[in-house]
């Protein structure tokens, strides 16, 4: 079931504070219950793909501030990206980016926010509260019930604004190995699910997939992260890549929620392995998997395939 929002650390700085505040919900095997899921990494990333299109190259022709009130202040200076035009767009952890001439809008999604493509005549929904017109005839809506996501305005380099240069590295980037793992682990004593879990370390494994990977390499989530040797850490590396890349890959299929009436992203009906599934027999071996808490979230695992 869903944790309590831990909404702690409200400090401005980076994917951290976010990792003590999700509610995990975003990846469900049966039923399909609707939760408010909350976006991680594969959403970013997928919501990043699916907007894009609709937003690179083109000329912004009006920001929309109907709240400002977001996890900080959209601030003012927004409306200077008026008449510039989207160079580029990237994602950094769970931030998108979107580069122009007049400084990089840094969108996040927080909790509970969403984006979607719709004509600008579409009735605004309560908590659309940020939005802006393309000179496509479209407008870009960010909606966002409990307003934990942001939309800022970087000038200057955006890797070195507070919120993303303390950031560890992309799990799919070259920079995630098993030797950064290990010299990130060195000495800890800290349980290896919290290591994984911390965004100076890695970005973007959240509570799910962190489960769901330490089940995929054996490891037993408590285990003191110091003591869990490289090749081990090798198999957790390639856990974590592919639990996310099979997520993303899931999302990629429903890219055209984006466009669609009601626009809700998609989420993905990933098959769980131990996440979620606490009593119910492992996929392996058919032990009951087991629920623990561990750094204040609900922890899956298999006693029996997890040393
Ligand atoms: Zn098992």
């Amino acid at each position: 079931m869903a944790e309590k929002d831990g909404r702690g650390g409200e400090e401005y700085h980076g994917a951290a504070c976010y990792a003590n505040t999700q509610v995990a919900l975003a990846v469900r095997a049966t039923p399909p219950t609707i939760r408010q899921p909350m976006p991680e990494l594969p959403e970013v990333e997928t919501t990043l793909r699916g907007v894009s299109p609709h937003l690179i190259r083109h000329r912004i022709t009006e920001v929309i501030v109907r709240d400002k009130r977001l996890r900080w202040p959209v601030p003012d200076a927004m409306h200077d990206l008026e008449g510039q035009r989207i160079t580029t767009g990237e994602r950094r952890a769970k931030y998108m980016l979107f580069h122009t001439a007049k400084g990089t809008l840094l969108l996040h999604l927080g909790m509970s926010g969403s984006l979607r493509i719709v004509p600008p005549d579409t009735p605004w929904r309560k908590h659309d509260h940020f939005a802006l017109t393309m000179d496509t005839g479209k407008q870009l809506r960010l909606h966002d019930p409990r307003r934990f996501g942001a939309a800022l305005l970087i000038e200057g380099d955006p890797q070195q604004h507070k919120l993303l240069c303390d950031l560890g590295p992309e799990p799919l980037g070259p920079d995630f190995t098993a030797s950064h793992l290990k010299q990130a682990c060195s000495g800890k004593t800290a349980a290896i699910k919290l290591v994984i879990m911390d965004a100076h370390v890695v970005v973007g494994v959240g509570n799910i997939y962190a489960s769901e990977a330490l089940f995929m390499a054996g490891i037993d989530p408590r285990k003191p992260a110091g003591k869990v040797s490289l090749p081990r850490l090798e198999k957790l590396v390639a856990a974590i890549r592919e639990v996310l890349a099979a997520s993303i890959e899931m999302g990629g299929t429903t890219l055209r929620d984006f466009l669609n009436e009601k626009g809700e992203p998609g989420y993905f009906k990933q098959t769980l392995r131990v996440y979620d599934r606490a009593g119910e027999p492992c996929r392996t071996c058919g032990t009951k998997v087991k629920k623990i808490v561990l750094g204040q979230r609900s922890t899956f695992f298999c006693p029996k395939c997890q040393k």
